[in-house]
């Protein structure tokens, strides 16, 4: 900004800008170098001791210390203050083309240089983010390396080499935002899904029946699968879970994308349905519970070792019910009136 704001005037103020601008350059990419360092620290720190995580906020502070010293540092070397300055660019003896100290160059190439080591020994590169972070070090070697060939001001390659590093940090902030939304997705994901059958946990359901109970009527079926404890019992706890999983797949497909199926409780399953009537749901219902029937008839698709059947029970709110724990404990009483007539049923609470 300053050096944008003070306009030229003569020959001298042109040399002086020219070194701003390789000063400001030089200094950002210490920063981003010094930044990348502290990340890698960090990063090493964190995923091997547990209890260093209580030192992530330290590592923030160092990092927004080193940012500000930067700032700070090259905005008094700059020609801001006349008292102390470095010479990164110079006018040559014709007094018209800007000579460029290379050593300056050959120092950030070795400094990103020995970052991309770093970087790939310490996190082995097992990451898009740290693989992307490869890119920005490799094309910041590019980038300087384009540089050594200013022996001349030749805007053409500065801007070239400017290109490159806005081009390559737009790449790293893309990656770290689409970094950032998957991992936000899996924490949504992980407190409303069920880990293993990735449909809807208890609290969601829970929370999803009461709020649709403050909008009006609502229909829901509470399933539960038949003997299931005995496929345990005889094949065990993995038969069991893919048994689990296979019947959610089919109620899956059984049901649409805006209905609420979730996990409540171990084999137990609650339907929240968009239905018009009793009826409407009842068809719904009947279809899941013979679904199910036929799809792990053996053999089936899913390698199940015996035929499952489930049970169901249902029922519709009424406009004065208001609870969702009563709600859900007459479909519960349904389920209980299958479970007793034979299993294998869909059965509507009736009061
Ligand atoms: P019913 O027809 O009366 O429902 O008989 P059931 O054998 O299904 O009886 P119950 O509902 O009591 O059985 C539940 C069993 O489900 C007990 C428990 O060990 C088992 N179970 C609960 N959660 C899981 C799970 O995640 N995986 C496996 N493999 N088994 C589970
Ligand atoms: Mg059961
Ligand atoms: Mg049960």
């Amino acid at each position: 900004i300053y050096i944008v704001q003070n306009l030229i005037n003569d020959s001298v103020l042109i040399e002086k800008r020219t070194n701003d601008i390789a000063i400001f350059y030089y200094f950002r990419q210490v920063s981003f170098i010094a930044l990348l360092f502290v990340s890698l620290t960090a990063y090493k720190a964190t995923s091997t001791v547990i209890e260093t995580k209580e030192r992530e906020p330290c590592y923030i502070i160092i990092a927004l210390l080193i940012m500000l010293a930067i700032a700070f540092l090259s905005h008094n070397l700059s020609s801001y203050n006349t008292d102390v300055t470095i010479e990164i660019t110079s006018l040559k003896a014709d007094n018209k083309t800007v000579h460029w100290h290379i050593g300056y160059i050959y120092s950030l190439i070795i400094a990103w240089g020995t970052v991309l080591l770093y970087l790939a020994v310490k996190t082995k590169l097992h990451s898009i983010l740290w693989k992307s972070i490869a890119l920005l070090c490799c094309s910041a070697i590019l980038t300087n390396v384009l540089l050594l060939s200013l022996d001349e001001y030749s805007m053409y390659i500065w801007y070239v080499s400017r290109g490159i590093e806005v081009i390559s940090t737009l790449c790293i902030i893309s990656i770290l935002m689409y970094n950032t939304f998957i991992i936000l997705k899996r924490e949504t994901d992980s407190a409303i899904k069920d880990a293993m059958t990735k449909i809807y946990n208890r609290k969601l359901f829970y929370k999803a029946l009461k709020s649709s109970l403050v909008k009006g009527a609502v229909c829901i079926m509470i399933l539960d699968i038949d003997k299931f404890k005995r496929i345990n019992d005889t094949y065990g706890h993995q038969e069991g879970d893919r048994v689990i999983k296979s019947i959610v797949d089919i109620v899956n497909k059984s049901i649409r994308d805006s209905d609420i199926f979730a996990r409540i409780g171990g084999e137990e399953f609650g339907i929240l349905i968009k239905c018009k009537d009793k009826a409407e749901v009842m068809f719904v219902a009947e279809r899941i519970r013979k679904n199910v029937e036929t799809e792990t008839a053996v053999p089936n698709i899913y390698g199940l070792k015996e035929k499952m059947t489930i049970s169901i029970g249902v029922y519709c709110s009424i406009s004065d019910d208001y609870s969702a724990d009563k709600v859900v404990s007459y479909a519960d009483a349904a389920l209980y009136e299958a479970k007793n007539s034979g299993r294998n049923k869909v059965v509507y609470y009736n009061s």
